[in-house]
């Protein structure tokens, strides 16, 4: 399902919270020590951590809500901002609505200690997002580590036993069932929270992202508000559905600055320009870039390598990690949107979006002033498919009776909505031109206040990429290998989506290689912001990119022995891998057998880095092997599960011998298979009844033995 860009996206990578948590322990000291370094969301920040900045924002949430007359906080843990989506849907319902003034608000810019002087008519809500192995996003750190601390520190500690006996809470997780720590944050939150005595209203929602995290979402609440109105004696009844209040204020400016407008970069302007620059998720760097095809292996699927320098920054990597790529949206769906809202003629107006109430949501959604050009291209996820509340909250705007009725059904039926919205991964653009029929779709929504279209579509999110280089060889030079997406989705099969970013990847490989394919794609305008990120000359081709850590590391000592499953570009991490070995192999280090499995459709195709495996694989020498397997060259469809299969006695010998398990690509059924396959491996070769052998691979798991990137 495509319901936003999704915090669950990101499920698939490993244990990053994990590292987040440890770089933060390590380097800013405990919790309570971290307090300015962690609050200061300005990536630009040089401020050293232990010299707090004269104007530090105040940590002590309870103190904020009081001087506001808040009585609802709700904390997000989010990654990509979905979670911060929901905890604002659910702050504005609670103010509008329930005449309950609340607000939306990061964890990590508050200290949770303080939740046990809570007043008990107040309420705390954690809308949590659990990322890669069961771990909280990287923003929810400090706060899982208060929380799950063996003696976790509240501020009085008047009370050891029940610390936080007076709090009310509410609690939703969102998760992903093809993994297997399912919602495991909301659900370890909600437990400490028990633990430590606080009482939860109504009943913990959980959202699955694999099948409908927006109809979990709003189900949930189904109960949730009633169980939330009787806890505070609030009558249900007399919640009123009034005008709508808008989050954010749009104002059209005719007297600007023009150097101060902002054309699509995705930070701010550093406040002191003399301080250097700090590139992170927050502050991406526009960093060269070489492309070069992997193949085109004559159907639909091009795959790029891409090369991206970060030199003479403050970002480095290591072997294992992951690329965040902030893509461009393309000009057929700026277009089709800007039409349809009736802003074509004025897509370079510049305008100012800020929150009414910044307290209650954060300042701006993104860098103001800017355009409505620049909003629809870097800004927000337009490709996206909207939420049946976001469609909702369009009904009133639709120009006919027969649109009003069509968007009216698709918002309110879950069915009408799955066939026609979500399965056929229509974008709100698309949504309106099919609510249309044939009635003139340009300008027929230009009643849709602009704030709406902001608070409705979410932010347009990063992509991330299993950096496929290997640190030790290419310290500044970071490779990711993308594969284009391009599909017809099986509801609609006469219409063609296609892939955000791996599209504008290809237009940027085929503007500066002058590639034609002979197919058409959707456009990309590759400027950038004020030309930079390409120039028709040449003379630079950047992208915005961050790098992201992962727990996805080869073991310390070279010498163990490593088994690797990655078909297609599940295999981007293992060339960093495999180049790492067998550079130390060359300078003479020992290294243990290195086994590879590779799947792809044919070898004379799709069978990527084919040219540097072999000199590779001789310098590893002996005991080091590549094993493919080619679905299309055989009668039977053969995959690198079925090689693994044929491989059990060895692989059972090399975990023996301590070796580590990688399994890196596709999420739902190959890193499935591969565990099952090991598993049989505990108990054809290990002698295991399947109790045992389940056990042996969590062991593995908990161990860091056997570690999945997978997406
Ligand atoms: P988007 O516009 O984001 O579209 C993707 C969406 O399309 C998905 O949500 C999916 O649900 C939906 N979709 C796809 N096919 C269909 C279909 N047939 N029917 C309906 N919906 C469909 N990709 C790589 O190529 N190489 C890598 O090394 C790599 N590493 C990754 C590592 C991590 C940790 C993660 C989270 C992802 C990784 N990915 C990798 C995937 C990558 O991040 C992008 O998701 C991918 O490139 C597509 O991005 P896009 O913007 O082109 O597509």
């Amino acid at each position: 399902p495509l319901i936003a860009r999704l915090d669950l996206l990101l499920l698939g990578t490993v244990g990053l919270g994990a590292v987040a948590w440890y770089a933060r322990n390590k380097f800013f000291g405990s919790p309570s020590e971290s307090d300015t370094s962690s609050a200061n969301s300005d990536s630009n920040n040089t401020t050293s951590p232990s010299k707090p900045a004269p104007n530090k924002p105040e940590r002590n949430f309870v103190k904020i809500m009081q001087q506001q007359g808040r009585r609802c906080i709700m904390f997000y843990g989010s990654q990509t901002g979905t979670a911060e989506d929901y905890a604002s849907r659910l702050a504005k319902e609670c103010t509008q609505k329930y005449g309950i003034s609340a607000m939306a608000a990061d964890v990590e810019l508050y200290d949770l200690s303080y939740m046990d002087t809570l007043p008990e008519d107040y309420v705390v809500f954690f809308i949590m997002a659990t990322y890669g192995e069961g771990e909280p996003t990287d923003n929810a750190v400090d706060f899982w580590d208060l929380l799950t601390n063996e003696t976790p520190q509240f501020s009085t500690m008047n009370n050891e036993e029940k610390p936080l006996e007076k709090v009310h809470y509410v609690v939703f997780g969102l998760g992903n069932k093809t993994y297997e720590h399912y919602n495991s944050v909301g659900r370890t939150v909600d437990k400490h929270m028990q633990q430590l005595g606080a009482q939860r209203i109504g009943e913990r929602g959980e959202g699955d992202d694999d099948a409908s995290l927006e109809e979990d979402f709003l189900a949930w609440q189904e109960t949730m508000w009633p169980a939330f109105c009787k806890a505070l004696g609030v009558d249900e009844n007399s919640a009123s559905s009034g005008p709508r209040q808008a989050t954010f204020g749009v104002e059209e400016l005719t007297d600007f600055d023009e150097a101060l407008v902002y054309h699509g970069e995705i930070a701010e302007r550093a406040k002191n320009a003399r301080s250097k620059i700090v590139y992170d998720a927050k502050r991406p760097y526009n960093a060269p870039i070489t492309t070069r095809e992997l193949f085109q292996d004559g159907g639909d699927r091009h795959c790029l390598h891409v090369d991206i320098d970060i030199s003479g920054t403050n970002l480095n990597y290591l072997t294992g990690d992951h690329i965040a790529v902030w893509p461009t949206n393309n000009e057929v769906e700026v277009d089709r949107l800007a039409s349809l809202l009736g802003l074509s003629k004025k897509l370079e107006s510049v305008v100012v979006v800020k929150a009414v109430d910044p307290a209650a949501s954060k300042q701006h959604p993104f860098p103001t002033p800017t355009t409505y050009q620049a909003i629809f291209r870097h800004y927000i996820d337009i490709c996206g498919v909207p939420s049946r509340q976001a469609l909702m909250s369009l009904v009133e705007y639709a120009p006919t009776e027969d649109s009003k009725a069509i968007l009216l059904k698709l918002a309110s039926d879950k069915d009408e909505y799955r066939l026609a919205v979500s399965d056929a991964v229509r974008n709100l653009g698309e949504v309106l031109e099919y609510v249309l029929g044939d009635t003139d779709a340009n300008g027929s929504f230009a009643s849709v206040p602009f704030d709406l279209v902001v608070e409705s579509v979410s932010r347009l999110q990063p992509r991330y990429y299993s950096i496929s280089s290997s640190a030790k060889e290419s310290p500044s030079l970071v490779a990711a290998t993308a594969v284009t997406l391009e599909y017809n989705p099986v509801a609609t099969p006469e219409r063609t989506v296609y892939g955000v970013n791996t599209n504008y990847l290809w237009q940027i490989h085929s503007k500066v290689h002058q590639v034609d394919d002979g197919r058409s794609y959707p456009l990309y305008n590759l400027d950038g912001p004020r030309g930079a990120l390409l120039t028709t000359d040449g003379s630079h081709v950047n992208i915005p990119v961050h790098v992201r850590r992962s727990t996805f590391k080869l073991p310390r000592n070279g010498n163990v022995p490593v088994i690797m499953v990655g078909p297609g570009t599940g295999v981007a991490p293992f060339r960093g891998f495999v180049r790492e070995r067998a550079l130390l192999k060359k300078e003479g280090k020992p290294v243990g057998p290195t086994i590879l499995f590779f799947g792809c459709r044919h070898s004379q195709k799709d069978f990527l880095y084919a040219d540097e495996w072999p000199e590779l694989f001789d310098t590893l020498g002996e005991g080091s092997q590549m094993i493919t397997a080619f679905s299309r060259e055989t009668d039977q469809k053969v995959y690198v599960q079925h090689r693994l299969q044929e491989q059990g006695q060895l692989m059972w010998e090399l975990l023996q011998q301590g070796g580590y398990i990688y399994v890196c690509g596709d999420a739902k059924l190959m890193a499935k298979d591969v565990q099952h396959t090991f598993t049989s491996f505990a108990q054809t070769y290990g002698g295991k009844n399947e109790e045992d052998a389940n056990v042996f691979i969590k062991q593995l798991r908990t161990s860091g033995r056997y570690q999945e990137d997978v997406w």
